[in-house]
């Protein structure tokens, strides 16, 4: 597929970025284009050396393929706009602009155990979640694979050290960008580029039932994180639109499933609204659902006024967990890191396109 793109990519004269590129399709390129096969892994080294921004840097290449890539390939896609670090020096978010000119966002979160960076996998989304930022604008476009994947390369360039893990949690619904999102996950996790093991990329999804069936079909080791966000359907399809295409049923079947598939524990993220989904009852209905199963419940803290709501106080979110626990349900409390940021999803774009979501100085 990827040799039938960069052919039609030839034809109309608009240059792919290499870093889409898996090194098995590098190498055939390669090849093609008459260069010994082995330069292919000397290109594919430099891509992963996060302080290479051209292929003039690629110093072992001879000149004659170096002219070739640069006719041939982009090699960067992404400049940074803002760069914002939380008082706490816990988070620091990025804005990037895109080639043509639209806005994504990415953040660097500093943890006990080494760096995390969320990407973005869209331009928008189009998933329409009441309480969400980043569904405001609607759906823009996807993100190709190098696009997501430039991402966690800035990031671990400024974050100066290894990135240990990614959460595609960033703005867009990933399983909606199935194919570049499938394609990141393997270039990412590559021996030869970053290396960052699947087991430690967690994809986050609203519940695209379907997708997550193809997911699991590609057997890959991804955690898989779903915003659940309600206890039952009625609430939940009030909040999130998916669910009146795939209700809870369908959605909890397909995790089981991918659970038993691939014997990784499935997330489920769960964001405090006061009063909407934050009662004892809420949560009494979250260990009917999950029952029997091995779940964990994430409690995110909201930030204040997101599109009308109200984020629950501490002493609710404090109650709602005891009781969690109480029944036997793991569950842990999201760190608020880098509320003083807008660390929320999508605030830091609207900030910049001019929207009224503010919060840092
Ligand atoms: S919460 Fe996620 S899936 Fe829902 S609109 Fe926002 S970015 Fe899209």
């Amino acid at each position: 597929m990827w040799d039938l793109c960069y052919n039609k990519l030839n034809m109309i004269n608009v240059k792919m970025n290499i870093r889409n590129l898996k090194l098995a399709e590098l190498t055939d390129l390669m090849l093609k284009a008459g260069f010994p096969k082995f330069r292919a892994w000397q290109i594919y080294k430099w891509l992963s050396d996060v302080s290479v921004v051209s292929f003039d840097q690629m110093t072992n290449l001879p000149l004659g393929l170096r002219d070739f890539l640069k006719q041939t390939f982009n090699l960067n896609s992404l400049t940074l706009q803002k760069v914002l670090t939380s008082r706490d020096e816990s988070t620091t978010k990025f804005l990037f602009k895109l080639p043509d000119g639209n806005l994504i966002e990415s953040a660097l979160m500093k943890y006990k155990y080494g760096y995390s960076v969320c990407v973005s996998t869209q331009v928008g989304c189009r998933m329409g979640c009441a309480f969400c930022v980043s569904g405001m604008s609607g759906f823009v476009r996807n993100l190709e694979a190098s696009e997501i994947l430039e991402q966690v390369v800035l990031a671990q360039k400024f974050a100066g050290t290894r990135i240990g893990r990614v959460v595609l949690m960033g703005i867009g619904e990933p399983l909606d960008n199935f194919e570049n999102v499938a394609r990141f996950s393997e270039l990412v996790s590559s021996p030869e580029g970053l290396n960052i093991g699947q087991r430690n990329i967690t994809l986050s999804t609203a519940g695209l039932v379907e997708r997550i069936y193809d997911l699991m079909r590609l057997k890959f080791q991804i955690t898989l994180s779903i915003s659940l966000h309600a206890p039952n359907d009625a609430l939940r399809s009030k909040l999130m639109p998916v669910n009146k295409t795939w209700d809870l049923l369908q959605l909890i079947a397909a995790c089981r499933e991918y659970f038993e598939a691939t014997h990784r524990r499935v997330s489920f993220e769960y964001i405090m609204l006061s009063g909407v989904n934050d009662g004892l009852k809420c949560a009494a209905e979250l260990k009917k659902l999950l029952a029997g199963f091995p779940a964990h419940v994430n409690l995110i803290p909201a930030n204040s006024g997101r599109r009308g709501f109200k984020a629950s106080d501490p002493q609710t979110i404090k109650m709602f967990q005891k009781h969690l626990e109480d029944l036997g349900v793991q569950v842990t409390l999201r760190r608020a890191l880098g509320s003083d940021i807008s660390a929320a999803c999508g605030q830091m774009r609207c900030i910049v396109q001019g929207g009224k979501y503010g919060g840092f100085e």
